[in-house]
């Protein structure tokens, strides 16, 4: 049953939320034949359908409201980086230029998600992020088995599901703008009613994504090649674990108590990076993320490194190529990598700012 709700969700998104107002439509019906019988019925329970019908209607004005999710900042087209644009057509084979959108951030990470324009009903539009700390870190082999991964995603829908899913959420969430919980009951019983579905609905949807995970990274093997998709894995996790010890942890020290923003994050990579990128190191920071790991976390949106080497076939930690030249001097012309770090150094000092003038 769980599931099942679950599957409409991602199949229908923020229209999953129609059975609910279909449910109240129901109950008014039936409310309203009763009043020819039972009047006082009819009058103790009042109150009560006016709360369902005030919910059933702020539910109905939640789907057409549900806000674009499409995120324009910080746009790679493909003059600015277009190697990665290349790299990206080679691997999708649904690659059509006007519904693809490239982003860059500050993640060790990349990402893939679906925007649909008004009301979720047209095209889906596919937008890629990659992290310029992956660029700058891994070579452009590993970037290679990580878009394959993301393509993948795309491929078996997954990003579709996930899309519904944020759009079911905020079609949920917009209930409380119509209905207010702090002036109405009614916002007050659908705040109460919504923190508990999604709690439920994010469970569940984490546990998905653990398996959609593995599922990308088999179809991207399929392609690239197992060892070459367990390669990526290693790097990604040693990587993540030496950014983590090198750069993180040292700038959340610097950050307390600081009267001035430090360094920013990406001035510190480039600081680290033939440490971070040291592979005796970066290997055995990997071994250690292995062992420490638990094996399920039902927090997590993505698996351990152990069940994502095991679903390529791989039972200990395989040794793997050292990194190879950093990718970004491969993918992006030298002024564009400059002036993408800049930009997102702005945008951190800008927060920064903000955090040690509150803690000053
Ligand atoms: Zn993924």
């Amino acid at each position: 049953m769980k599931r099942l709700v679950l599957t409409s969700i991602l199949l229908l998104g923020r229209y999953a939320v129609l059975p609910l107002v279909g449910l109240a439509g129901g109950l008014l019906f039936i409310w309203l034949l009763a009043l020819d019988h039972s009047t006082r019925f009819v009058l103790a329970t009042a109150p009560i359908m006016f709360c369902v019908i005030a919910a059933a209607v702020a539910l109905a004005l939640g789907i057409l409201f549900v806000p674009a999710r499409r995120d324009r900042s910080n746009v790679l087209d493909e003059a600015t980086a277009p190697a990665l644009w290349r790299i990206w057509r080679e691997l999708d084979p649904a690659f059509a230029k006007p519904r693809r959108s490239l982003r860059f951030d500050a993640d060790f990470n990349a990402s893939i998600g679906e925007a649909r324009s008004y009301a979720g009903i047209f095209r889906q539009h596919v937008t890629m992020t990659v992290g310029l700390p992956l660029l700058m870190i891994l070579d452009e082999r590993a970037i290679r088995a990580t878009i394959a991964h993301e393509v993948a995603h795309a491929e078996l829908r997954h990003i579709t599901g996930s899309g519904n899913l944020f759009d079911f959420l905020r079609a949920c969430e917009n209930v409380l703008h119509y209905a207010n919980p702090d002036r109405t009951i009614t916002g007050r019983i659908a705040a109460f009613l919504l923190r508990a579905v999604l709690e439920w609905v994010n469970r569940e949807y984490r546990a998905l994504s653990r398996q959609n995970e593995l599922a990308a990274d088999r179809r991207a093997a399929a392609l690239m090649g197992p060892a070459e998709m367990a390669r990526s894995l290693v790097l990604i996790a040693g990587g993540a674990a030496r950014l983590r010890e090198l750069v993180f942890a040292p700038l959340e020290t610097d950050m307390l108590g600081a009267i001035s923003v430090p360094a920013t994050p990406l001035e510190r990579i480039s600081t680290q990076l033939a440490a971070i990128r040291d592979h005796d190191a970066l290997a055995a920071a990997a071994a250690k993320t292995m062992d420490e790991e638990p094996m399920e976390d039902p927090d997590s949106t993505h698996p351990p490194l152990r069940a994502s080497l095991a679903n390529l076939g791989y039972a200990t930690l395989p040794a793997v190529d050292p990194i190879e030249a950093p990718a970004i001097a491969q993918l992006l012309p030298p002024d564009a990598a400059r002036d993408l770090a800049a930009r997102l150094d702005a945008e951190w000092r800008k927060l920064a700012q903000t955090r040690v003038r509150l803690d000053g």
